[in-house]
């Protein structure tokens, strides 16, 4: 039998373990210098100005809303199909998670439906945005920014399926995603499934100088070092009371902040992985095509994720007829597929909150027949066969 073929996977090479074993061996495991080289390898990437690396995507998302200041009550619009954590980091702050429904041939969440929930609400009822890029097809967020703008909303952009992603803006200008370039800030993931693989890891991108600052101090418990910046006297913080200057040891912890901070060795494999990235991303598309080419015109196909410009393939999504039962023959075959994302409003912890079934309809039915195939680089020819032929077997027989 054909070892197992799951959605997704790590592709951790000699040199990643090399790295790691470097770092393991000197004098920092954490806050050394590979998290600042990661941040600014990371931002020279994806093409924005700052970079904050932090202990994971949920991490990342969480500071993101402190550092906008979201607080309780405070109402915050994302989509339903998306991994909890996009709609979870408002509430970590209090504030309302409003679920606006997709468009369902992109699966991203539908500008138009937004529109339609800005125009029919008093203004100032939303605070911001969070559009997630879904599978790797990047929201167009020029348009987006433009709402914002008129509505005076901030967009945190979920990015975590999309480093390397991009979209063409309408001066015919490459965007990459996260680049910051149309929002305030932007997250990405490091999870093992993901296009870069730390462990845990997360980082933060953003063009904003203010923003960048406070993340820095919420990512290590609201405290500075900067003398700059401190409130306290020097004789307080002296302990002399002639001192004019602040001793080397002193510093303040001005705001509640947290410690999401990721360790150094994590940064030296995610420095290795960022140098594969590109050559990670070519592989995706070359699977994606085959895909594409494999399932046009089949008759058991609703939709698949299409071949779009600037599409990173995290997940690629095909829409079946039958999908539990494709599900389960997959799995017999030791192909483990995927099902993104059971609807976030119809968790139970979110109907506690008014959501109910019928609320999304075009996400409830992409659920019903929606199933990521195997995607990533390390994925062979031979093993992305298999999972065709079985696809195909399980429909013709
Ligand atoms: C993975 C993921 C997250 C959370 O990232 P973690 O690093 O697992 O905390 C958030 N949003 C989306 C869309 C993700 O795919």
């Amino acid at each position: 039998m054909i070892k197992p073929i799951p959605y997704g996977k790590q592709d951790i090479t000699d040199e990643d373990i090399q790295a790691v074993i470097e770092v393991l061996k000197s004098d920092y495991l954490t806050q050394g210098p590979k998290v600042f080289e990661f941040e600014n390898a990371f931002a020279r990437y994806i093409g924005s100005k700052y970079a904050v690396a932090v202990a994971n995507g949920t991490g990342a998302l969480h500071l993101c809303t402190l550092a906008l200041g979201v607080k309780e009550g405070d109402k915050v619009i994302t989509t339903p199909i998306t991994f909890a954590a996009s709609a979870n980091c408002v509430r970590y702050c209090g504030g309302d998670v409003v679920f606006s429904d997709i468009d369902s041939k992109t699966y991203l969440i539908d500008i138009e439906k937004i529109k339609t929930l800005l125009e029919t609400s008093p203004n100032g009822t939303y605070k911001g945005i969070i559009p997630v890029d879904f599978a790797g097809r990047a929201v167009n967020l020029e348009a987006f920014k433009g709402l914002a703008e008129e509505y005076g909303l901030w967009i945190i952009e979920d990015a975590c399926h999309a480093p390397g992603g991009f979209f063409i803006d309408s001066k015919g200008q490459k965007q990459n995603c996260g680049n910051g370039k149309y929002t305030d800030l932007a997250i990405f993931s490091f999870h093992p499934v993901k296009h870069i693989a730390t462990g845990e890891g997360g980082m933060i991108t953003t063009n904003n100088e203010s923003l960048y600052e406070k993340l820095l101090s919420l990512r290590t418990h609201g405290i500075t070092k900067d003398c700059n910046l401190f409130t306290n006297s020097s004789t307080f913080a002296s302990g002399e009371e002639k001192e004019i200057t602040y001793p080397g040891w002193y510093m303040e912890m001005q705001a509640l902040g947290y410690n999401y901070r990721l360790t150094d060795f994590q940064a030296a494999l995610g420095l290795s992985q960022l140098q594969k990235a590109d050559k990670g991303l070519i592989r995706r598309k070359e699977i994606a095509k085959v895909y594409q080419d494999a399932f046009k015109e089949k008759s058991f196909i609703k939709g698949q994720s299409g071949l779009t410009e600037g599409h990173a393939y995290h997940l690629y999504i095909i829409e079946v007829k039958n999908r539990l039962g494709l599900y389960n023959y997959l799995k017999a075959n030791n192909i483990f597929a995927q099902i993104h994302y059971i609807p976030c409003h119809l968790m139970p912890y979110y109907k506690q909150f008014g959501w109910q079934e019928g609320d999304m309809p075009n996400a409830e039915l992409y659920y019903t027949q929606c199933i990521s195939l195997p995607m990533y680089p390390s994925l062979t020819d031979k093993e992305q066969s298999f999972v065709i032929e079985k696809i195909n077997n399980f429909y013709h027989g």
